[in-house]
């Protein structure tokens, strides 16, 4: 029985956690539950579940939450309860699903504690993948891949070095602009970038997946999982999400991971690691999907793809940087007080201003992310 604690268990990711768990009753337990502001379903799945600790954002949430949960459930909030979580003394993987940048401490926390990690949560590897790397390793730890492509990667590799890979070939669907002309982006709405082709996810991954900055954060964080420089991270465009990614060896053979487009299968491979467990959730009938194409994704289109090339190539705090600016970005989208296009402009702007410090401390890119968020927030009230 391995014990798992879940950060954002009421999110995209989180709840998918939650039916691979009840799959596979007898193999994992849930025994701590984080959340954002969603009391009722934290109380659902602490009903349900019976976690022993569990961690709700805003301190003030706290007493109506003790109050509708079983008097052995203890409560803690904040940034203060996350680490509590991720520190269970019983717990045995913390997997981390929180959007934004409220993971990392709890990741680095965890891995300190000696516990293994599930990340779901890009922006820590994007931000602080060689620290949470090397205090992986440090702590003889493992740093488990959710994406559904690090996972196919992952799968990939099986154990093979760096040495023996030419390319990481990471595949994106192309999200719902893949074919809309240039001169269409600047008039994009919020409610036609949130049509994600393939896969239902939150808010901000699926805007992220409309620019393409998603799978820019997933090829730096491909950097990081798999100790591959840049160069040798690549993306393709496959609109059906089957073939999840593949890695192409030196011999030049060329191994890919396919099913149908389902969260709960990466999740339970990271969950089940190095087990392979029985499940009838996610069934592939290439007869039915018939065809399989690819094709080279358009940088002109989506130049968030080569602004995140370069700032993996770069390093240091560029790409926290990035990240943050993007965060702040896409909140303007969603807002309406940024078009669509104006989102990676704004990206590339705060980029450009960006004294990068190689080598950061966890400190130095804590402040970098700060001064990204600002520097973004102050372009779009100009704009504005
Ligand atoms: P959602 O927006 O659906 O969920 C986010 C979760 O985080 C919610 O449970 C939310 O709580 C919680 N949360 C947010 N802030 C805090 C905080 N400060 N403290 C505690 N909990 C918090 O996001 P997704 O599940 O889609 O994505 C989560 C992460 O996984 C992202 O980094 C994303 O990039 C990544 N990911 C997602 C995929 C997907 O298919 N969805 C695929 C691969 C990666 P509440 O709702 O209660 O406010």
């Amino acid at each position: 029985m391995k014990r798992v604690v879940l950060l954002g268990s009421t999110g995209s990711i989180g709840t998918s956690t939650l039916k691979v768990v009840e799959d596979l009753p007898g193999e994992l337990q849930l025994v701590g539950l984080a959340a954002g502001g969603n009391t009722d379903l934290l109380v659902a799945q602490t009903a349900r579940h019976s976690p022993r600790l569990i961690s709700i954002q805003d301190p003030a949430n706290v007493p109506g939450l003790k109050s509708r949960v079983a008097p052995g459930v203890r409560v803690v909030s904040g940034p203060d309860g996350l680490l509590e979580l991720a520190t269970m003394p019983n717990a045995d993987i913390v997997l981390i699903a929180i959007v934004g940048t409220a993971g990392l401490a709890p990741a680095l926390a965890a891995i300190r504690a000696g516990k293994d990690i599930a990340v779901a949560s890009k922006e820590i590897l994007v931000m602080a993948g060689e620290i949470v790397m090397s205090e992986a390793r440090k702590h003889g730890v493992k740093v488990l891949a959710v994406d559904s492509e690090h996972s196919a990667i992952f799968q990939c590799l099986d154990g093979k070095p760096p040495s023996s890979v030419r390319n990481l070939w990471l595949t994106a669907s192309g999200g719902p602009f893949r074919k809309t002309p240039a001169e269409q982006f600047a008039t994009i709405t919020l409610e036609q970038a949130l049509k994600h082709p393939s896969w239902v996810m939150g808010r901000k991954i699926t805007i992220d997946s409309a620019t393409l900055f998603n799978k820019g954060l997933e090829m730096i964080e491909a950097r990081w999982l798999f100790d591959i420089e840049m160069a040798r991270v690549q993306v393709i465009v496959h609109p059906q999400s089957i073939v999840h990614s593949m890695v192409e060896f030196i011999d030049g053979s060329v191994l890919a991971q396919l099913s149908t487009p389902d969260m709960c299968l990466p999740i339970q491979y990271a969950l089940m690691y190095p087990a392979r467990a029985d499940s009838a959730r996610v069934q592939t009938n290439f007869a039915r999907i018939g065809q399989l194409t690819f094709e080279e994704p358009d940088i002109a289109r989506f130049p968030a793809l080569a602004l995140a090339r370069r700032a993996g190539e770069i390093g240091g705090t560029l790409p926290a940087v990035l990240n943050a600016a993007n965060e702040v970005a896409v909140e303007g989208f969603c807002h309406q007080t940024l078009s669509f296009s104006g989102i990676t402009e704004t990206v590339a702007r705060v980029m450009d201003r960006h004294s990068v410090v190689s080598q950061p401390t966890l400190d130095e890119i804590l402040a970098a992310d700060r001064w990204g968020r600002e520097e973004a927030s102050r372009i779009l009230a100009v704009a504005h």
